[in-house]
Protein backbone atom coordinates (compact mmCIF):
# COMPACT_ATOMS: atom_id res chain seq x y z
CA UNK A 1 0.00 0.00 0.00
CA UNK A 2 1.28 3.72 -0.50
CA UNK A 3 2.42 5.50 2.10
CA UNK A 4 2.42 9.22 2.17
CA UNK A 5 5.98 10.21 3.47
CA UNK A 6 6.13 13.29 6.10
CA UNK A 7 9.31 15.19 6.27
CA UNK A 8 9.87 16.69 10.07
CA UNK A 9 12.60 17.93 11.71
CA UNK A 10 15.36 15.90 13.03
CA UNK A 11 16.15 17.52 16.02
CA UNK A 12 15.46 21.10 17.15
CA UNK A 13 12.38 23.21 18.49
CA UNK A 14 9.78 21.69 16.29
CA UNK A 15 10.59 17.64 16.54
CA UNK A 16 9.21 17.32 19.92
CA UNK A 17 5.64 19.00 19.42
CA UNK A 18 5.48 17.05 15.85
CA UNK A 19 5.77 13.87 17.32
CA UNK A 20 3.26 14.81 20.29
CA UNK A 21 0.77 15.76 17.72
CA UNK A 22 1.55 12.39 15.82
CA UNK A 23 1.11 10.20 18.78
CA UNK A 24 -2.34 12.33 19.54
CA UNK A 25 -3.25 11.31 16.38
CA UNK A 26 -2.70 7.96 16.62
CA UNK A 27 0.10 7.58 14.46
CA UNK A 28 2.98 6.04 16.22
CA UNK A 29 6.71 5.86 14.85
CA UNK A 30 8.47 2.65 15.03
CA UNK A 31 12.69 2.29 14.80
CA UNK A 32 15.06 4.01 17.07
CA UNK A 33 16.63 7.20 17.17
CA UNK A 34 19.27 7.46 14.63
CA UNK A 35 17.50 6.42 11.71
CA UNK A 36 16.35 8.87 8.71
CA UNK A 37 13.01 7.04 7.66
CA UNK A 38 10.81 5.46 10.05
CA UNK A 39 7.30 3.78 9.38
CA UNK A 40 4.28 3.86 11.59
CA UNK A 41 2.72 0.79 12.40
CA UNK A 42 -0.85 2.56 12.77
CA UNK A 43 -1.33 4.36 9.79
CA UNK A 44 0.31 4.46 6.36
CA UNK A 45 2.84 7.29 6.46
CA UNK A 46 6.29 7.03 7.10
CA UNK A 47 8.45 9.92 8.73
CA UNK A 48 11.85 11.24 6.97
CA UNK A 49 14.32 13.44 9.06
CA UNK A 50 15.52 16.01 7.80
CA UNK A 51 17.14 19.79 8.77
CA UNK A 52 14.33 22.09 9.01
CA UNK A 53 15.59 24.76 6.24
CA UNK A 54 16.07 21.46 4.12
CA UNK A 55 11.97 20.47 3.95
CA UNK A 56 10.86 22.61 1.66
CA UNK A 57 13.41 21.81 -1.27
CA UNK A 58 12.54 17.82 -0.58
CA UNK A 59 8.78 18.68 -0.30
CA UNK A 60 8.92 20.20 -3.46
CA UNK A 61 11.33 17.79 -5.30
CA UNK A 62 8.88 14.98 -4.48
CA UNK A 63 11.55 12.95 -1.86
CA UNK A 64 9.05 14.17 0.34
CA UNK A 65 5.38 14.23 -0.07
CA UNK A 66 4.67 16.63 3.08
CA UNK A 67 6.72 18.23 5.91
CA UNK A 68 6.16 20.19 9.21
CA UNK A 69 8.26 23.45 8.84
CA UNK A 70 8.08 26.82 10.59
CA UNK A 71 6.60 29.48 8.52
CA UNK A 72 9.21 31.61 8.77
CA UNK A 73 11.37 28.79 6.89
CA UNK A 74 8.19 28.49 3.97
CA UNK A 75 8.44 31.57 3.14
CA UNK A 76 12.56 32.28 3.20
CA UNK A 77 12.89 29.54 1.08
CA UNK A 78 10.09 30.17 -1.31
CA UNK A 79 9.83 26.79 -2.84
CA UNK A 80 6.96 25.64 -5.10
CA UNK A 81 5.00 24.09 -1.87
CA UNK A 82 1.61 24.70 -0.27
CA UNK A 83 0.58 25.35 2.91
CA UNK A 84 -2.34 22.77 3.96
CA UNK A 85 -2.84 23.22 7.46
CA UNK A 86 -1.66 25.67 10.03
CA UNK A 87 -0.83 23.90 12.70
CA UNK A 88 -0.71 26.46 15.85
CA UNK A 89 2.38 25.20 17.82
CA UNK A 90 6.01 26.99 18.01
CA UNK A 91 4.75 30.72 17.46
CA UNK A 92 7.17 33.51 17.22
CA UNK A 93 7.97 36.59 15.87
CA UNK A 94 10.69 37.37 13.21
CA UNK A 95 11.35 40.82 14.28
CA UNK A 96 14.16 43.66 14.14
CA UNK A 97 16.21 44.11 17.08
CA UNK A 98 18.64 46.91 17.92
CA UNK A 99 20.96 47.85 21.32
CA UNK A 100 18.69 48.60 24.64
CA UNK A 101 20.72 52.05 25.11
CA UNK A 102 19.27 53.48 21.20
CA UNK A 103 16.45 55.71 20.59
CA UNK A 104 14.40 54.19 18.32
CA UNK A 105 11.83 56.89 16.06
CA UNK A 106 11.01 54.43 13.06
CA UNK A 107 12.51 52.77 10.16
CA UNK A 108 14.36 55.37 9.40
CA UNK A 109 16.82 53.95 12.00
CA UNK A 110 17.87 51.06 9.75
CA UNK A 111 18.63 53.45 6.73
CA UNK A 112 22.87 52.60 5.98
CA UNK A 113 22.83 49.92 9.15
CA UNK A 114 24.20 46.39 8.87
CA UNK A 115 21.54 43.94 9.90
CA UNK A 116 22.59 40.38 10.65
CA UNK A 117 20.07 37.55 9.69
CA UNK A 118 19.48 33.77 8.55
CA UNK A 119 16.47 35.22 6.99
CA UNK A 120 17.62 37.44 3.85
CA UNK A 121 14.84 36.81 1.73
CA UNK A 122 12.11 38.00 4.22
CA UNK A 123 14.26 41.15 5.16
CA UNK A 124 15.65 42.36 1.95
CA UNK A 125 11.64 42.19 1.02
CA UNK A 126 10.45 44.01 3.91
CA UNK A 127 13.85 46.80 3.77
CA UNK A 128 12.25 47.17 -0.12
CA UNK A 129 8.80 47.61 0.22
CA UNK A 130 9.64 50.35 3.15
CA UNK A 131 12.09 51.62 0.86
CA UNK A 132 14.93 51.36 3.07
CA UNK A 133 18.31 50.10 2.42
CA UNK A 134 21.09 48.47 4.65
CA UNK A 135 23.55 46.34 4.44
CA UNK A 136 22.26 42.51 5.11
CA UNK A 137 24.94 40.24 6.83
CA UNK A 138 23.87 36.72 6.71
CA UNK A 139 25.06 34.58 9.45
CA UNK A 140 23.57 30.89 9.94
CA UNK A 141 23.48 31.14 13.81
CA UNK A 142 23.95 32.92 17.00
CA UNK A 143 22.71 36.01 15.59
CA UNK A 144 21.92 37.84 18.56
CA UNK A 145 25.63 38.70 19.59
CA UNK A 146 26.41 39.87 16.30
CA UNK A 147 26.06 44.19 17.02
CA UNK A 148 27.76 42.98 20.84
CA UNK A 149 30.73 41.94 18.85
CA UNK A 150 30.18 44.95 16.68
CA UNK A 151 29.78 42.58 13.35
CA UNK A 152 26.25 44.85 12.72
CA UNK A 153 24.24 47.40 14.06
CA UNK A 154 21.11 45.59 14.39
CA UNK A 155 19.12 42.56 13.78
CA UNK A 156 16.47 40.66 12.53
CA UNK A 157 15.62 36.96 13.94
CA UNK A 158 13.12 34.87 15.96
CA UNK A 159 12.00 35.96 18.95
CA UNK A 160 9.46 34.12 21.08
CA UNK A 161 9.92 35.59 24.97
CA UNK A 162 12.27 38.22 24.01
CA UNK A 163 15.11 37.06 27.09
CA UNK A 164 17.68 36.35 24.77
CA UNK A 165 17.31 39.81 23.43
CA UNK A 166 17.48 41.57 26.88
CA UNK A 167 20.60 39.28 27.77
CA UNK A 168 22.19 40.32 24.48
CA UNK A 169 21.25 44.44 25.25
CA UNK A 170 18.99 43.77 22.47
CA UNK A 171 15.23 45.30 22.31
CA UNK A 172 12.97 44.53 19.59
CA UNK A 173 11.42 47.27 17.75
CA UNK A 174 9.73 45.66 14.69
CA UNK A 175 7.71 42.79 13.86
CA UNK A 176 8.13 41.81 10.58
CA UNK A 177 6.10 38.41 10.59
CA UNK A 178 4.11 36.08 12.75
CA UNK A 179 4.83 32.40 12.60
CA UNK A 180 3.90 29.33 13.58
CA UNK A 181 4.22 25.43 12.36
CA UNK A 182 2.43 24.49 9.40
CA UNK A 183 2.04 21.53 7.31
CA UNK A 184 3.34 21.83 3.55
CA UNK A 185 2.59 19.90 0.49
CA UNK A 186 3.36 19.63 -3.16
CA UNK A 187 0.26 20.74 -4.89
CA UNK A 188 0.39 17.59 -7.26
CA UNK A 189 -0.44 14.33 -4.73
CA UNK A 190 -1.54 11.01 -6.52
CA UNK A 191 -4.72 10.43 -5.22
CA UNK A 192 -4.29 8.04 -2.72
CA UNK A 193 -1.76 10.41 -0.96
CA UNK A 194 -4.00 13.06 -0.98
CA UNK A 195 -6.80 10.26 0.83
CA UNK A 196 -4.18 9.87 3.16
CA UNK A 197 -3.43 13.81 3.80
CA UNK A 198 -6.97 14.07 4.43
CA UNK A 199 -7.33 11.40 7.06
CA UNK A 200 -3.95 12.74 8.42
CA UNK A 201 -5.25 16.79 8.80
CA UNK A 202 -9.48 15.96 9.93
CA UNK A 203 -7.51 14.07 12.94
CA UNK A 204 -4.85 16.88 13.75
CA UNK A 205 -7.93 19.54 13.18
CA UNK A 206 -9.89 16.78 16.25
CA UNK A 207 -6.77 17.34 18.07
CA UNK A 208 -6.89 20.62 18.35
CA UNK A 209 -10.32 21.48 18.43
CA UNK A 210 -10.61 19.11 21.76
CA UNK A 211 -7.68 21.43 22.88
CA UNK A 212 -9.37 24.43 22.15
CA UNK A 213 -12.44 23.17 24.67
CA UNK A 214 -13.42 21.56 27.70
CA UNK A 215 -15.95 19.31 29.11
CA UNK A 216 -17.78 20.96 31.69
CA UNK A 217 -20.66 19.45 34.06
CA UNK A 218 -22.61 21.17 36.61
CA UNK A 219 -25.38 21.31 39.09
CA UNK A 220 -28.05 24.03 37.85
CA UNK A 221 -31.20 24.77 40.10
CA UNK A 222 -33.94 24.36 37.69
CA UNK A 223 -35.64 27.56 37.58
CA UNK A 224 -32.52 29.03 36.68
CA UNK A 225 -32.52 26.85 33.79
CA UNK A 226 -32.94 28.84 30.58
CA UNK A 227 -30.59 31.31 32.03
CA UNK A 228 -27.84 28.53 32.34
CA UNK A 229 -28.40 27.00 28.40
CA UNK A 230 -28.19 30.51 27.36
CA UNK A 231 -24.40 30.98 29.26
CA UNK A 232 -23.35 27.24 27.59
CA UNK A 233 -24.84 26.34 24.59
CA UNK A 234 -22.88 23.56 23.72
CA UNK A 235 -22.13 21.51 20.77
CA UNK A 236 -25.77 21.17 19.59
CA UNK A 237 -27.34 21.69 22.86
CA UNK A 238 -26.06 20.62 26.73
CA UNK A 239 -27.64 17.80 27.51
CA UNK A 240 -29.64 17.42 30.91
CA UNK A 241 -29.75 15.11 33.23
CA UNK A 242 -32.44 14.70 36.15
CA UNK A 243 -31.07 14.87 39.52
CA UNK A 244 -32.88 12.73 42.75
CA UNK A 245 -33.20 16.48 43.81
CA UNK A 246 -36.42 17.62 42.07
CA UNK A 247 -35.33 21.51 41.84
CA UNK A 248 -32.20 20.44 40.19
CA UNK A 249 -30.67 19.01 37.35
CA UNK A 250 -27.45 17.95 35.72
CA UNK A 251 -25.53 19.56 32.93
CA UNK A 252 -23.24 18.72 30.63
CA UNK A 253 -21.91 20.72 27.92
CA UNK A 254 -18.55 21.49 25.94
CA UNK A 255 -17.28 25.58 26.05
CA UNK A 256 -14.27 26.97 24.26
CA UNK A 257 -10.97 27.55 26.70
CA UNK A 258 -10.83 30.85 25.96
CA UNK A 259 -14.09 31.58 27.68
CA UNK A 260 -14.27 29.58 30.64
CA UNK A 261 -13.18 31.75 32.93
CA UNK A 262 -15.65 34.45 31.46
CA UNK A 263 -18.00 31.52 31.95
CA UNK A 264 -17.36 29.93 35.47
CA UNK A 265 -18.54 33.64 37.13
CA UNK A 266 -21.78 33.84 34.99
CA UNK A 267 -22.61 30.44 35.81
CA UNK A 268 -21.98 31.19 39.36
CA UNK A 269 -24.11 34.42 39.70
CA UNK A 270 -26.71 31.85 38.26
CA UNK A 271 -26.88 29.20 41.00
CA UNK A 272 -24.75 26.69 39.31
CA UNK A 273 -22.82 24.40 41.47
CA UNK A 274 -20.03 21.33 41.85
CA UNK A 275 -18.94 22.71 38.74
CA UNK A 276 -16.52 20.30 36.98
CA UNK A 277 -13.90 21.12 33.99
CA UNK A 278 -12.53 17.99 32.08
CA UNK A 279 -10.16 18.39 29.49
CA UNK A 280 -10.89 16.69 25.72
CA UNK A 281 -8.86 14.41 23.78
CA UNK A 282 -10.74 14.16 20.42
CA UNK A 283 -13.37 16.55 19.28
CA UNK A 284 -15.48 15.30 16.08
CA UNK A 285 -18.07 17.71 15.08
P1 LIG B 1 17.99 22.80 12.25
O1 LIG B 1 19.14 22.22 12.97
O2 LIG B 1 16.95 21.75 11.91
O3 LIG B 1 18.37 23.64 11.07
P2 LIG B 1 17.31 25.34 13.53
O4 LIG B 1 18.34 25.63 14.56
O5 LIG B 1 17.38 26.05 12.22
O6 LIG B 1 17.24 23.76 13.31
P3 LIG B 1 15.21 25.64 15.53
O7 LIG B 1 15.86 26.61 16.44
O8 LIG B 1 15.06 24.24 15.98
O9 LIG B 1 15.87 25.66 14.06
O10 LIG B 1 13.77 26.24 15.14
C1 LIG B 1 12.91 25.60 14.24
C2 LIG B 1 11.70 26.47 14.03
O11 LIG B 1 11.00 26.61 15.27
C3 LIG B 1 12.01 27.90 13.58
O12 LIG B 1 12.16 28.00 12.18
C4 LIG B 1 10.80 28.66 14.08
O13 LIG B 1 9.69 28.50 13.19
C5 LIG B 1 10.47 27.93 15.38
N1 LIG B 1 11.13 28.59 16.54
C6 LIG B 1 12.43 28.92 16.68
N2 LIG B 1 12.68 29.50 17.86
C7 LIG B 1 11.52 29.54 18.50
C8 LIG B 1 11.12 30.01 19.77
N3 LIG B 1 11.99 30.55 20.61
N4 LIG B 1 9.84 29.86 20.12
C9 LIG B 1 8.95 29.31 19.29
N5 LIG B 1 9.26 28.85 18.06
C10 LIG B 1 10.52 28.96 17.66
ZN1 LIG C 1 17.44 25.31 10.48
Amino acid sequence: MEKLRIAVQKSGRLSEKTLELFNECGIGLTGGSGRLLVDSPDFPVEVLYLRDDDIPQYVADGVADVGVVGENVYVETGKDVVITERLGFSKCRISLAIPKAHEYKGLEYFQGKRIATTYPVILSKFLKEKNITADIHVISGSVEIAPGIGLADAIFDIVSSGSTLFSNNLKEVEVVMKSEAVLISTPNLSASKQAILEDLIFRMRSVQKAKKNKYILLNAPKKNLDEIIAIIPGMKSPSIVPLADEGWVSLHSVVPEKDFWNIIGKLQDKGAQGILVIPIEKMIV
